[in-house]
């Protein structure tokens, strides 16, 4: 199957600089958004350094699929998503090497969401609160669970979704990339059928815009490249408190 995706980021209305980062690999058939905490620039440097490293491992496994050394293999995943659990665990592992470099960057940490279009295997893989949904005829499901503090309280019965949204807590993530143990990814492998839309993107969209109004337009027939921009027009015009980042994906015949 071949996939053609667009991508749009914006620094939002309050914020006076971008700390989402993400990249578009089609050759690879690896696409990432990472969205990064920490004060001064830091966090601009943990979510590009683990976009780096992610892509960095991905690239260097291209020419052996089984590879994930130095991490071990998960036997209850396949190849695309082991690849994707190791190239997260070093690219935690390198967020710390930067922090031993530079006091200024002590603390800073990032979210990661990936898929990983390969032959026989669409893998997801998520840490922290940046979303992955799917349209699957004319149906968006959610792709991910958030790690976060409100979700939490979603998941039990405590708190719903349109008060998370608008929860003060809202931004505290209960995992990230941070550059300490080893951390535990979320991995899925997802059925995707030509006609599907995937779209992964920061929290400065999901916070902001709720799922049916996301769904909505993923369903409209616009072009990817239309629709990026229609998504972070929204996040805006919705206050744009934050840095928003969306990637969108479609999947084709050929
Ligand atoms: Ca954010």
């Amino acid at each position: 199957m071949r996939v053609s995706w667009a991508a749009a980021t914006h620094p939002g209305t309050r914020r006076p600089t971008n700390e989402d980062s993400f990249c578009a690999r089609e050759d690879l058939g690896l696409f990432v958004v990472a969205d990064g905490m920490g004060g001064h620039a830091a966090g601009e440097v943990a979510s590009r350094v683990a976009v780096d490293a992610i892509e960095s491992f991905v690239a260097e496994t291209e020419g052996d699929k089984q590879r994930t050394w130095p991490m071990a293999y998960d036997l209850h995943l396949g190849p695309a998503g082991n690849r994707l659990k190791a190239a997260f665990s070093l690219a935690n592992r390198q967020i710390g090497a930067e922090i031993a470099k530079q006091d200024a960057l002590s603390g800073m940490a990032t979210t990661a969401v990936a898929v990983l279009v390969a032959e026989k295997e669409v893998a997801v893989a998520h840490v922290g609160d940046s979303r992955g949904y799917r349209l699957h005829a004319g149906t968006l499901s959610r792709l991910t669970r958030d790690h976060s503090w409100v979700e939490e309280q979603v998941q039990a019965g405590v708190l719903s979704n349109e008060a998370a949204r608008e929860h003060p807590w809202r931004n505290i993530v209960t995992r990230a990339l941070a550059g300490g143990p080893d951390p535990v990814v979320d991995l899925s492998t997802i059925d995707v059928t030509p006609g599907d839309r995937l779209l992964l993107c920061s929290d400065g969209l999901s916070s902001v815009i709720p799922d049916d109004r996301i769904g909505a337009l993923l369903a409209e027939p616009l072009t990817l490249q239309r629709l990026c921009e229609r998504l972070v027009e929204l996040a805006n015009a919705g206050g744009g408190p934050d840095n928003v980042t969306v990637l969108a994906l479609e999947f084709h015949d050929q």
